[in-house]
């Protein structure tokens, strides 16, 4: 046996191509519009801001391990039970754990065609086997994804609503394509976005896990809440599913200025109602003023907007590097098998109307 010169990796995960976030930075231009993550422009509530610098002062002690007081403070808040809830470091955490723990070399994963690219990476990080479901106007196809299920699938992850298209299903959709599923399949509803849904036929999935073994819910304090920079995120499971969670976590994995923060933060309705209130405005007027360009815009319950440019002249591509010297930085959306489009996130009004500004600019050049 010839002998190995250098650890090698376990089969796969040199084929897995990283995460490559949005973009942060504009070379040259004076003012940047950082508009590539779905961050909110607001903030996080000021009370959250507070309770993180104060954690400063005991950073030589260990956090809670099972982060009690954060479960006990989302449970209060949603009515849920905080022994069934499973903090993470940012939903993507969570994600993975739950692939790690229900998913080895042989099993499948299903997503659907430009669902987020977290589930694929997750599936391939744990030795899964990816597989994907095309999708209708951009949107999850429930029976495309069920036609798919195999005896090896392990995981169906739904997006809803979706990233990067912003397209959401109603609930009656999910708890179909729940009730078609073996029971051995878990599906994971993840509800990014959903305090920003405004229509009366969306769930985020709260029903369906307090009723059914096979279904979780994640969640994040990086999207409405504002705070991104602290990795936070949980999800909602049945008690099989959390026990196994538990154990293969990090003893540690929240750390305790995150946990404090959190905490303070969703005790702010108002800042909450702000962002909704905010995201009701200027989403709805983005898509008017980009539409009014001659762009074709996906209708989206999100806080962001999957914008479509030409195959050719007017690029997505061009139109990215216009408006980052600008100042502009938005997300191209190639890696989710989107070349021609561009995902914009509703920023501040400022943001916004140099947004339309300069897409008329590069539209009209
Ligand atoms: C932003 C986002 C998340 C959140 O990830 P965190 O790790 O909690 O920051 C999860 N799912 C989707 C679809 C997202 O867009």
């Amino acid at each position: 046996m010839t002998e190995l010169t250098r650890p090698i990796p376990r089969p796969g995960v040199l084929a897995i191509e990283a995460y490559v976030p949005g973009k942060s930075t504009a070379p040259g231009a004076a003012k940047i519009y950082k508009l590539s993550s779905n961050e909110t422009p607001l903030g996080p509530p000021p009370a959250a801001i507070e309770a993180f610098k104060k954690a400063a002062d005991e950073l030589e002690y260990y956090p809670d391990g099972s982060s009690k007081p954060l479960r006990e403070a989302i449970a209060n808040r949603f009515g849920l039970d905080p022994a069934r809830i499973v903090c993470g470091s940012g939903s993507d955490e969570i994600l993975s754990l739950i692939t790690n723990a229900y998913m080895g070399p042989g099993d499948e994963g299903l997503y659907s065609e430009h669902g987020f690219l977290v589930y694929k990476l997750a599936i391939l990080a744990a030795g899964g086997t990816p597989v994907v479901a095309p999708e209708k106007n951009l949107t999850t196809d429930v029976d495309a994804l069920l036609s798919r299920v195999t005896p090896k699938t392990k995981i169906v992850y739904l997006a809803n609503p979706n990233n990067p298209t912003g397209t959401y299903i109603p609930f009656e959709d999910v708890k179909r394509l729940h009730a078609s599923l073996p029971k051995n399949v878990l599906l994971v509803l993840d509800a990014a976005y959903a305090e920003y849904v405004r229509r009366n036929d969306y769930a985020a999935g709260i029903e369906l896990v307090s009723e059914f073994e096979n279904v979780v819910m994640t969640r994040t304090f990086s999207k409405i809440y504002g705070l991104a920079l602290l990795r936070l995120g949980w999800c909602y499971a049945p008690a099989g599913v959390a026990d196994a969670l538990n154990r293969i976590r990090g003893p540690f994995n929240v750390n305790g200025p995150a946990m404090a923060a959190g905490i303070a933060a969703m005790a702010d309705d108002s800042h909450i109602a702000k962002a909704i209130t905010h995201n009701d405005r200027w989403l709805p007027w983005l898509m008017t003023e980009i539409e009014k360009l001659g762009l074709k815009v996906t209708p989206s319950v999100g806080n962001f907007l999957l914008i479509h440019f030409p195959k050719t002249g007017k690029t997505a591509k061009q139109a990215d590097a216009f408006l980052a010297t600008h100042g502009l930085i938005l997300r191209s959306v190639a890696a989710y098998g989107l070349p021609d489009a561009l995902r914009v996130t509703v920023g501040n009004e400022d943001a916004n109307r140099h947004l339309i500004a300069a897409l008329t600019d590069f539209m009209g050049a």
